[in-house]
């Protein structure tokens, strides 16, 4: 027979190996909490007996929350983003206002706000998806094993951190890398926005459809928006940043027929770098 000690260790690895199983990928708690043995949550109350109609009167008007207590819309935080983004005179305000904003929900589950790595002074920029568990808790974008492949693309063309700056649609990483919701991606884009404006890069690339259909404004998938120029116009920026798209690492990483292509766009990419005129 297991002894009792260890017949419980067994148990508790059987239990996690169930949770991994499942999907589950981060320790939200440092205790446990057994809920099956937490108290039943109260039975509703038996309904009031009913009572004569009252004569129909008008509602009284609703009480007003104090600011600290009221719930701002998406569009109201929107409008606070943009105010914070704004304000930010250079990139190191930009980076305290976007770890000062508390209005996107992710910022509750990440560890950490991951706001860029690389060059801020660079001419080249690039702006993927979001945060995935390595760059949690790490707190920079593309560290995981697609920014291993990110920095092997950047290689190829004679790139590296310190001569590109490397960015992402969301500061937080979405739990278990869902897709970010389009909510979350108007939260952050403000700070996206005027992160791209402070850097202006001479080229700007969207890694991956998430950042191509955003910051592009168009519905066409990763697959129809590269190989080919697009313009982005940083808000309040009359002058144009020339724009393109790549297929994101991670689905090269999955996808490796595709890397070819990927070449082709990174070569586009370098040429225009080094100013020769651009092909489309
Ligand atoms: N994928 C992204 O889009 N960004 C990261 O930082 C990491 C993976």
């Amino acid at each position: 027979m297991t002894p009792r000690g260890g017949g419980e260790t067994t148990d508790a690895a059987a239990a996690l190996r169930w949770l991994v199983a499942m999907g589950a990928d981060e320790a939200v708690e440092d205790a446990p909490r057994d809920r099956l043995s937490a108290p039943p949550p109260p039975r509703p109350a038996a309904p009031p007996a009913p009572r004569p109609a009252a004569p129909a009167r008008s509602p009284p008007p609703s009480p007003s929350l104090p600011p600290s207590l009221s719930i701002a819309s998406t569009d109201q935080l929107v409008e606070e983003a943009r105010a914070a983004a704004a304000a930010a005179a250079d990139i190191p305000a930009l980076a305290e206002a976007v770890a000062a904003f508390d209005g996107c929900a992710l910022k509750r589950t990440a560890k950490s706000t991951v706001f860029a790595d690389g060059n801020a002074e660079a001419d080249l920029m690039l702006v993927g998806e979001a945060p995935g568990a390595e760059e949690d808790r790490r707190g920079l974008p593309f560290v995981g094993p697609a920014g291993r492949l990110l920095d092997l693309m950047l290689a190829a063309i004679g790139r590296d951190r310190d001569s590109a700056r490397i960015a992402n649609m969301l500061f937080w990483r979405p739990p278990g890398n869902r897709a970010p919701s389009a909510e979350e991606i108007a939260l952050c884009r403000p700070f996206v926005d005027r992160h791209i404006a402070l850097v202006r890069p001479r080229v700007l690339v969207c890694v991956g459809g998430v950042a191509a259909k955003s910051l592009l404004g168009r519905t066409e998938g990763i697959g129809r928006l590269r190989g080919r120029w697009h313009k982005f116009a940083p808000d309040g920026d009359s002058e144009e940043i020339a724009a393109a798209a790549l297929f994101h690492p991670a689905y090269l990483l999955r996808q490796p027929g595709h890397k070819r292509q990927a070449w082709q766009d990174l070569l586009r990419i370098r040429d225009r770098l080094e100013g020769e005129r651009p092909d489309s």
